[in-house]
């Protein structure tokens, strides 16, 4: 298989290459994930042991990898997350000046 573009937020913190063997191509296109392996991110201090990374893909922001987050054992997409903390920050400041304006 052609390798693919994967965001990782959690090892390499960038883009990196991987490769996925035929039946994990498969199951990504079915399923829209595939476990990748099993780890533990180094700055995962107070976390126990290695926890299952899969390869998803965001229909915005392309492939990444995730764990199963939060009770629904959800993947997110950490571009998704990240805009969504960007756009509440510029709302805070609008909130914030209203007062002083009117
Ligand atoms: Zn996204």
């Amino acid at each position: 298989m052609k390798p693919i573009q994967v965001y990782d937020s959690h090892f390499t913190h960038g883009v990196r290459e991987m490769r996925l063997t035929t039946l994990q191509a498969l199951k990504l296109k079915l399923r829209g994930e595939v476990k990748a392996f099993n780890g533990r991110p180094e700055d995962w201090t107070g976390a126990p042991g290695e926890v299952p990374f899969y390869v998803t893909k965001c229909p915005k922001h392309g492939y990444y990898l995730a764990y199963e987050a939060g009770y629904e054992k959800a993947l997110r997409c950490p571009s998704c997350l990240q805009e969504l903390v960007e756009a509440s920050g510029l709302k805070g400041v609008e909130r914030a000046r209203a007062p002083r304006e009117s």
